[in-house]
């Protein structure tokens, strides 16, 4: 344990579903219009985009095949409001600042890895005040492949100056695990109420909440696991 925390040298957190519950709302406001028309809002195919983009199920499009017409854009601009709406209402996740106010006293480094925008994620963490609390920051706008691909960890990783092998991802869904282990770090899983019965089997170490574990805790089940 000793030795395996010595060689930690950052931490990278994911934003959506991880930081800051967004999961949920983004997924309820769709849910909303589907029911608003009647239409059913595959689950199975959600969860292809959680923690990545709309690239492998389009909502928007897809709702509107079932319906063979255009969405007007006063119920898309609804949609955004009322995501919006209960974005705004969340809270940072229980443990998050805990974990990164542990980090920061253990002399570590901390990192985003988002397959957000930069304007979505960097708006989010100033409005909760914990932005200046992070070194680097990598967004969809700054790779070519957004998660599932290893490439925001591979660029978080560069921007931070740290090893692959020197730093842990703490994710909440599929796609974001699998690009921190194909980028080469070993990943804590903490689910949310989308994620909670999705296979995160590939984490190293998966928890209930970041809220259960201080960071040397969370530090010495990584290194048993
Ligand atoms: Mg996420």
């Amino acid at each position: 344990m000793a030795t395996f925390s010595r060689l930690i040298r950052a931490i990278v957190f994911d934003f959506d579903g991880l930081i800051l519950d967004t999961e949920e709302p983004v997924y309820r406001s769709w849910l909303e219009v589907y029911q608003a028309h009647g239409e059913d809002l595959p689950f199975e195919r959600w969860v292809q985009i959680v923690g990545s983009t709309t690239a492998g199920f389009h909502p928007q499009h897809h709702l509107e095949e079932r319906l063979g017409r255009p969405l007007p854009k006063e119920v898309l601009d609804r949609r955004i409001d009322r995501r919006t709406e209960m974005v705004l209402a969340q809270k940072v996740l229980p443990g998050v600042v805990r974990h990164i106010d542990d980090a920061k006293a253990m002399g570590l480094k901390l990192g985003v890895a988002s397959s957000s925008t930069t304007v979505w994620v960097r708006g989010h963490l100033a409005r909760l005040g914990i932005l200046d609390r992070f070194d680097c920051m990598r967004c969809r706008d700054d790779v070519a492949n957004a998660k599932p691909e290893p490439d925001l960890y591979i660029a978080v990783l560069d921007c931070l100056g740290v090893l692959a092998s020197e730093a842990i991802a703490i994710e909440d869904s599929p796609n974001g695990v699998l690009a921190a282990k194909r980028a080469g770090l070993r990943c804590v899983a903490i689910p949310n109420s989308i994620t909670a019965g999705l296979d995160l089997g590939q984490a190293d170490v998966q928890l209930a909440s970041l809220a259960d574990v201080t960071l040397a805790e969370l530090l010495s089940k990584l290194s048993a696991g």
